[in-house]
């Protein structure tokens, strides 16, 4: 009998010692450190990979509850015991589990899962024994704080456009006041005026209409992508229907036109053809005096997206301003030059971020600009 006994003692032995190897294995491949707190001795265990966690080895760091609660980041450990104690009182109904922040050796800070249990009582109920584990969540803590910076950014975002959409419309309408009553001012009065009153009244007429044209344009661009809806767009309809519609403007510059047989994509119809239309007309209004207009709509399918491209022989842009004019009624350019309001390649810019592609420029001043974006399949 005792024979068997001890040949179970050994296989019992045995079998706690795989146990533990196992165990070690999991902490060491996880990397999660793991603590046994003897609560009322003051003691407790902390293996390796708890203290690789922070940057120490092993005998770096005593075995001692004092070592995590001073490496513990002072705000969190408040928090830490408020736990402990919640889960003291409801005798570990409650469960111990808390994302904490840590200093590292080197300073920097690391956001641990820490989950714990008591799993020792004595008779009158106090604790005895606590074990628990310690997994490193810094990297996830970083996901999450992007993400929400992420939703952050997009809540700005919807909110700006939302406000540069109550400001232009609510704008038109004082707008309007302005440019009606000096309609009328003119019709009755401008006779009356001497060259410089006319000089002033023709200015004042001159900006409130300017002014109309920037709100409005700021309307659109706020509308823009309001009630999208994905569909098969047949670009070669597209840009021919462009054509039809800007036909004098193509008439009167001779542009000579070139454009590939388009493909059908899956993209927002009324928004694809404003980034057409915009890109087309830029391409033909800022043409070289010298050279007939030429202009060469090409597309290009790879793997995951495809590519379009607007290339001309007009004036070109000089490299450091090719970022600037994507923005909102950036121009480099005076009016009396060339019209226009600034808003064409904000609203492309727009446009193709909805598609969530890109969109860019290449040009030198003087040698012709090659427009391309890309619409994701
Ligand atoms: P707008 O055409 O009303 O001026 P855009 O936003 O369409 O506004 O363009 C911004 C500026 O970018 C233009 O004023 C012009 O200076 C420059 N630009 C746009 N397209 C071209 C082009 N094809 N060639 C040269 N410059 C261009």
């Amino acid at each position: 009998a005792t024979l068997s006994i001890q040949a179970e003692l050994l296989e019992t032995k045995a079998q706690l010692h795989d146990k533990q190897i196992v165990f070690d294995n999991i902490l060491e491949g996880t990397m999660a450190g793991y603590w046994d707190w003897m609560i009322q001795e003051e003691t407790e265990y902390l293996s390796p990979t708890f203290k690789q966690m922070f940057g120490y080895e092993d005998h770096e760091l005593e075995n001692s509850p004092l070592t995590w609660q001073r490496l513990i980041h002072p705000d969190d450990l408040p928090g830490v015991f408020e736990i402990f104690n919640k889960h003291v009182a409801t005798k570990g109904a409650y469960p111990y589990d808390c994302e904490v922040r840590y200093f590292h050796k080197d300073g920097s800070i690391v956001w641990v899962f820490c989950r714990g249990k008591v799993i020792e009582w004595d008779e009158q109920g106090q604790p005895v024994r606590m074990v628990g584990s310690h997994v490193d969540i810094t990297k996830l803590k970083q996901v999450e704080r992007l993400e929400n910076y992420n939703r952050l950014l997009e809540q700005k975002n919807s909110e700006l456009e939302q406000f540069a959409y109550v400001a232009s419309h609510d704008l038109q309408e004082p707008l309007r006041t302005i440019t009606s009553f000096v309609e009328i001012f003119a019709e009755d009065h401008l006779d009356k005026l001497d060259a410089e009153g006319q000089r002033q009244l023709n200015y004042i007429t001159q900006a409130a209409g300017r002014m109309s044209d920037l709100v409005k344009d700021l309307l659109d661009y706020s509308r823009l992508g309001k009630d999208r809806y994905l569909t098969d767009v047949d670009l070669k309809k597209v840009v021919n229907d462009i054509i039809k519609d800007i036909a004098k403007n193509i008439e009167e510059s001779k542009v000579l036109l070139n454009v590939d047989a388009l493909p059908t994509i899956r993209a927002y119809p009324h928004e694809i053809r404003v980034l057409f239309q915009n890109l087309l007309t830029n391409a033909i209004k800022f043409n070289n005096p010298d050279e007939r207009p030429v202009v060469n709509i090409t597309f290009a399918e790879e793997e995951k997206h495809w590519v379009f491209r607007v290339k001309d022989n007009g004036i070109g842009i000089a490299p450091k301003h090719q970022e600037r004019i994507f923005v909102i009624f950036q121009r480099l350019h005076n009016q009396s030059v060339y019209e226009g309001t600034g808003i064409g390649l904000a609203q492309c810019k727009k446009i193709v971020e909805l598609h969530r592609g890109e969109i860019g420029v290449v040009s030198e001043k003087g040698a012709g600009s090659t427009f391309f974006f890309t619409i994701p399949k």
